[in-house]
């Protein structure tokens, strides 16, 4: 699953938030989002938004209740790492990040087609973040 356990959580941060649109109940303006100094609101749709793992807060509100940097950084160095082969330790660290990410429970597998799925589907929670990123700059 990639639903999020801390969408309520994250919900009541944003309800209490200034720059929550009551009406649209959107983060900013909803779809474009607005400025706010040399940062862009994502005009994301906070009940939806909330609700997936991979999410992140523009202003960087949510904390601990969202993807860290260093996961990103981390999930990044791993996909430029494996494009031609993987170690054992590797494919435990795609399964850590699925886990974590995107709910799935993975086995180890020696599945070629499996891990490239996994590599495939580890490679969209990273341009997920990458886009929830560059929609806050401006
Ligand atoms: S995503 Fe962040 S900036 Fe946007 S409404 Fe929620 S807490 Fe506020």
């Amino acid at each position: 699953m990639i639903f999020s356990p801390d969408a309520k959580a994250r919900l009541d941060i944003c309800e209490a938030c200034k720059h929550f649109r009551k009406t649209t109940r959107t983060c900013g303006t909803a779809i474009k989002g607005n400025k706010v100094g040399s940062k862009r609101l994502c005009g994301c749709f906070m009940d939806i938004k909330t609700t997936l793992k991979f999410a992140t807060c523009p202003m960087s509100k949510w904390g601990a209740l969202e993807m860290s940097k260093d996961d990103y950084l981390e999930i990044k160095e791993l996909l430029s790492l494996t494009k031609d082969k993987i170690s054992s330790e590797q494919q435990q660290a795609v399964r850590h990040y699925l886990e974590k990410y995107a709910g799935m429970r993975v086995k180890q597998s020696s599945c070629t087609p499996c891990v490239l799925n996994y590599l495939h589907k580890l490679k969209e929670i990273k341009v997920q973040y990458e886009s929830n990123q560059g929609s806050s700059q401006g």
